[in-house]
């Protein structure tokens, strides 16, 4: 596919088929074992998937489930959190962390987000904690961890569970550790587009905390760990066989993957860096960028040009979590979260996927030099 106004190639927000080419046959050959050994659920791929990554992740276990909504969810529910609990959200995320709380039977309670990030703001965490706070989710949005460090440090003062949302952040580092390693547990997405994507929906929970890896184990599987006992109400919220096969293949090539992300962040930095008009996220090191995500005062104008020139960017996210219809009932009026209604605003995510093309990262950069700076 060519972009109408130039000759060059669309680069898409991200390119599953790239990736995929150069897995294919490995990817063909682990369907096909799955196939033929018929254990599609639970089988012996998702067995060896979760202990390598949990490897990966430098955690104690990982349990496979359907998607990372119902991992958070899962996590939460396995660790106590329901009705009459509050969690702590950040303002600006998908809306599945929100939706992971709700499930959960719990409310989620919204925390501005930092300036520079878009990651919650520790400082404005603990005005946020009423008698009713059981747990904080910090999300490592766009691939870059939250500062954990002084959000444990929160969570321990007020004896409150940290469940990481890090559906964006397989293999990110905060200080050397591993996203996912760092609190009560974690929820991972494997949603196809994600740093590691399956070929369907899929999740992981992460954690160290034995007795929950317990938990999550049987409630996953209707709340049953011998077949047709069932100790108390779960879900079906399982990995299938032929998703962990696939994702086996794809976390062998995970850090290399990531590493390339990382160079084309750093290009992108190095090009944008003198654009009037545009505010380059702080990203730290550990940053997996699963989204590079820049800010512009005429956002949408400058995104219609990006489509134009044959470039897939997009917004990351265009409603802060208290502007979603979803949730007009936490009762939140406009302007409580000034940060994250600026993020919903002014951000724009530009292309980023390991096989990113060369010229990519220019094109881009000329297209908004253009746009800001008109000659
Ligand atoms: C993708 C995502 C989720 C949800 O994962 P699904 O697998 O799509 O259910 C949760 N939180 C964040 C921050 C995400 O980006």
């Amino acid at each position: 596919m060519t972009s109408p106004l130039t000759n060059h190639p669309f680069i898409p927000l991200v390119d599953l088929k790239a990736q995929m080419a150069s897995i294919r046959a490995e990817v063909d050959a682990a369907m096909g074992a799955a196939l033929d050994r018929c254990d599609f659920i639970l089988g012996q791929d998702v067995v060896a998937f979760e202990e390598e990554f949990a490897t990966f992740s430098d955690v104690g276990h990982a349990i496979g489930c359907a998607n990372g909504t119902d991992a958070l969810y899962l996590a939460l529910h396995a660790l106590g959190v329901g009705p009459g609990d509050e969690v702590i959200v950040p303002a600006m995320t998908f809306i599945a962390t929100a939706l992971g709380v709700s499930m959960a039977g719990a409310t989620p309670v919204l925390v501005d987000v930092e300036a520079d990030t878009a990651l919650i703001d520790p400082a404005k965490i603990e005005a946020a904690i009423t008698p009713a706070t059981k747990a904080i989710i910090p999300v490592h949005l766009f691939g870059q961890c939250a500062d954990m460090d002084a959000i444990m440090a929160i969570a321990e003062r007020h004896e409150l569970l940290v469940l990481e949302d890090a559906a964006q952040a397989h293999g990110a580092e905060f200080n050397g550790k591993r996203a996912g390693s760092m609190g009560h547990a974690a929820g991972f997405s494997f949603y196809p587009g994600k740093n590691l994507g399956a070929y369907g929906d899929g999740g992981i929970i992460t954690t160290n905390d034995d007795a929950a890896n317990e938990r999550i184990r049987f409630l996953r599987n209707w709340g049953s760990k011998i077949k047709y006992h069932h100790e108390e109400i779960g879900v079906n919220s399982r990995l299938d066989t032929v998703q962990a096969a696939i994702l086996r293949i794809k976390l062998s090539r995970l850090d290399e993957w990531n590493a390339a992300r990382c160079r084309h962040a750093a290009a992108y930095n190095a090009a944008l860096a003198d654009i009037p008009g545009v505010t380059l996220t702080r990203y730290a090191e550990g940053t997996v960028y699963h989204l590079y995500v820049i800010r512009t005062e005429r956002r949408d104008e400058l995104l219609a040009a990006l489509n134009d020139a044959g470039i897939g960017a997009g917004i990351h996210y265009p409603f802060a979590v208290h502007e979603l219809k979803a949730y007009q009932h936490l009762d939140y009026a406009p302007g409580t979260f000034p940060a994250a209604e600026n993020w919903a605003r002014r951000c724009l995510s530009l292309p980023i996927y390991a096989e990113l093309p060369d010229d990519a990262v220019s094109r881009s950069a000329e297209v908004i030099r253009r746009f800001q700076s008109p000659a």
